[in-house]
């Protein structure tokens, strides 16, 4: 028998009742039910750890598979046009042609290229990605860890195979350079690429909100899981995992950071050097300066410039960024011996609504 018979044989002060008891249930379940709760991507690319964060995502687990096998070739293929890494690359190709070979290469490349060159040019040649020979020189390259710093004779070589003004990109995409043994090295902007390239295909696919992250070079868009501007933490350029601070994303800003904090050794006079040359004294750059975090529109803006902000140090990076850059903002940790004193743009606390971290 169905519901309906039963129903009409009830009481109608009892069908009342029950009708108001499942109404009462059902509002109550439906405010217990929990909202929809952050997706949470992680894996592996450009010899480091990503992560992509889609709020309040309404996708199944299915979805999500395939938003994430998506993403994975769409970082592969900037590896396989980029990485130095892989032998088979564009960029190895590039490496290994000779001077005056043009080199087709593909338009996501012939992108970052051009933008390397106009930073380059823009920072005074601080940004230059064609460090490669003595980032290798210097213990950060393939070759690995010397044993006792480089002599003069071996750093004059690898800098007369240095310089930005060498490399040409042709208008119909074609890389070339003017010097033999050039090597190009997109280590300082690659990543901030990476993740505006995620961010497009998250884009493409309908996502507004969404945090994506690569080696800690982060891009947010629209609002986290709470409605809330994305919060990124600041590091303390140390061996501690503490926060120096948090940032807010807000109107789809990335945040990147430079330093020598995490990728750096001590040579034989227990001095330290880090990855970033400075292409001027062509050695790690080595001052007071820690890190470099910097806020920009777009992620790959924001590498390159934290990278050659960490080579300027803030008295010549700042106002080289107030008349260059007017838009992107940075904060540089300076070292003080008991902590580190922050250096920041003027209008870096406003636009990141930095706030200091909560004491532990
Ligand atoms: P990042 O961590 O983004 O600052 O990038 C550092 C990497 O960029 C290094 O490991 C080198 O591969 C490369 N690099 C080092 N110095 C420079 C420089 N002055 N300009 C451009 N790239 C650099
Ligand atoms: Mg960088």
């Amino acid at each position: 028998m169905g519901v309906f018979p039963r129903l009409r044989r009830g009481k109608p002060w009892k069908l009342k009742i029950e009708y108001w008891i499942l109404n009462i249930l059902f509002l109550a379940l439906s405010a217990c039910s929990p909202p929809p709760r952050d997706a949470l991507l992680t894996g592996q690319t450009m010899g480091t750890s990503y992560s992509i964060r889609l709020a309040a995502s309404p996708l199944g687990r299915g979805d999500l598979r395939r938003l994430q096998a998506d993403i994975d070739a769409a970082l592969a293929e900037v590896n396989r046009q980029m990485s130095t890494y892989l032998s088979d690359s564009e960029i190895s190709r590039f490496n290994r042609a000779e001077a005056d070979e043009p080199v087709a290469i593909s338009p996501d490349f012939q992108h970052v290229v051009r933008r390397a060159l106009e930073i380059a040019a823009a920072t005074g040649g601080a940004f230059d990605p064609t460090v490669g020979a003595l980032v290798n020189l210097w213990g950060f390259g393939p070759d690995g860890r010397p044993c006792a710093a480089p002599a003069a004779e071996p750093i004059a070589a690898a800098r007369a195979i240095t310089g930005w003004r060498h490399l040409l990109l042709t208008p119909d995409g074609q890389l070339a350079k003017d010097i033999p043994d050039l090597r190009l090295d997109l280590g300082a902007i690659a990543k901030g690429f990476g993740v505006d390239r995620v961010a497009e295909l998250l884009r493409a696919r309908g996502r507004e909100h969404f945090l994506v992250e690569i080696g800690g070079e982060t891009l947010g868009v629209g609002r986290n899981g709470q409605g809330e501007s994305w919060r990124v933490g600041v590091l303390k350029p140390d061996e501690s995992a503490d926060l120096q601070g948090i940032a807010r994303l807000t109107g789809g800003r990335a945040i990147a950071t430079s330093g020598d904090y995490r990728n750096f050794y001590r040579d034989e006079t227990g001095e330290l050097r880090a990855h970033i040359v400075d292409p001027r004294t062509a050695a790690p750059v080595g001052h007071a300066v820690a890190s470099v975090s910097v806020l920009a529109g777009d992620c790959l803006t924001a590498d390159a410039l934290a990278t050659a902000l960490f080579v300027l140090g803030p008295d010549e990076g700042l106002p080289l960024l107030a008349e260059r850059f007017p838009d992107v903002e940075a904060l540089f940790l300076v070292r003080t011996g008991d902590g580190f004193r922050e250096i920041a743009s003027p209008g870096f606390a406003a636009a990141l609504r930095y706030e200091p971290a909560p004491a532990l």
